[in-house]
């Protein structure tokens, strides 16, 4: 039984900040949730979106809701979270609250069962999930400055052994198409992404798509505004370099009508965003339905890393054949004191892949002592018979 949830407000401050197409971070946000079973087990989640607002939705509406319930029940309690908020809901930020509840449900039916999440989610098809570098971030110096030390990063990563890297663009047109030709042109045998998150019209993200196409990247992310589903088709039909999105989806429902309307290759669920781990397994059926692989977001700390982790390692690619083009785990390497120093059990994150965790669970645990210095605020609610 569901004796008591918890929540982390987790925040840190960077001492240089970054930035993307939309805006720059100076500061990590995270909110971490912990649901403790009677017997004492721990399972643990965590959530995209504005920690603070989520950290409401969590303490003072879903948990109520849960506390006292089976917690080997996972997808019930998902249904009945559904239905409690389905009027004002159905995506958003609420959506963001149980996305970190189902992935805080999955970690803890693995620990009772004494399974890992993967084989929850239907069992490994591979044991080691490669992994593609996200960086490669906007700095404040001039553009021929910031050409030099996006480059310089990207070969910090290839030394690495990372084999995928994936850039931003979305500053300025001309920019963004200077910097994808000459990474090609330092980066010739390494696999190439680039991320707009949305910065695009169409006919400017069909300009910035066919320098993509020219130098062979392997997909364009987020070329335009997630609320224009209808475009993607008319951008895929004017470009070769697939077309990625879906960070800002969530739910099956949502994957459905983004991904019929064609155009989008890749769908890009966030595990700690989408409703959660068991959700991203519903909408990864839509996608194989209209022939479209998954390959998850991943931001954020450890427990979304691992989660993302266990639904790659899962993940048939479609079509299969004799050599299948591996799914890649985003790791994102800008810094992050709350992915890579809070954790006494974490993933190894390298150019050479990442090894799934088979330990029951996620197979991540958050270190008590090590979280407290980054906590700001906690919440918990406890069963009362
Ligand atoms: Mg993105």
């Amino acid at each position: 039984m569901i004796e008591c949830i918890k929540t982390y407000r987790l925040q840190h401050k960077l001492e240089e900040s970054f930035g993307f197409s939309q805006w720059h971070y100076d500061t990590r946000n995270a909110l971490l949730i912990e649901v403790v079973d009677d017997s004492g087990a721990s399972g643990w989640g965590e959530c995209y979106g504005p920690a603070e607002v989520t950290q409401s939705a969590v303490g003072s509406f879903y948990a109520p809701l849960l506390i006292g319930r089976d917690a080997l029940q996972n997808e019930a309690a998902w249904q009945h979270c559904w239905r409690a908020s389905l009027d004002f809901a159905m995506k958003g930020i609420m959506m963001g609250a149980m996305s970190g509840l189902d992935m805080a449900l999955l970690d803890l039916k693995g620990k009772l069962l004494g399974v890992s999440a993967s084989e929850l989610m239907g069992g490994r098809v591979r044991d080691t999930v490669q992994c593609y570098a996200t960086g490669m971030y906007f700095r404040k110096e001039p553009e021929p400055q910031l050409l030099e030390t996006i480059l310089t990063e990207a070969g910090d990563y290839v030394e690495q052994g990372y084999k995928a890297l994936k850039i931003k663009v979305g500053k300025n047109i001309a920019f963004d198409k200077k910097l994808a030709a000459e990474l090609r042109r330092a980066f010739p045998e390494t696999r190439l992404m680039a991320d707009s998150n949305h910065a695009y019209d169409l006919p400017e993200a069909i300009e910035v798509g066919r320098v993509l196409d020219e130098h062979n990247y392997a997909w364009f992310e987020e070329p335009l505004a997630p609320q224009h589903t209808g475009l993607f088709r008319q951008l895929a039909d004017r470009l070769d370099v697939p077309i990625a999105t879906g960070e800002c989806e969530q739910t099956r429902w949502g994957f459905q009508e983004l991904l019929s309307k064609g155009g989008v290759q890749i769908a890009q669920p966030d595990l700690s965003y989408c409703g959660g781990p068991t959700e991203a397994l519903k909408i990864r059926s839509i996608a194989s339905s209209l022939g479209i692989n998954v390959v998850p977001h991943a931001w954020g700390t450890m427990l979304n890393l691992a989660s993302a982790t266990h639904f790659l390692a899962t993940t048939y690619v479609e079509p299969g054949r004799a050599e299948v083009a591996e799914p890649l785990l985003e790791a994102d390497r800008t810094s992050n004191p709350m992915r890579d120093e809070m954790y006494a059990v974490a993933l190894e994150i390298s150019g050479g892949g990442v090894k799934v965790p088979t330990a029951p669970g996620l197979g991540v645990e958050p270190d008590r002592a090590a979280m407290e210095k980054f906590v700001v605020q906690k919440t918990e609610e406890t069963y009362v018979s």
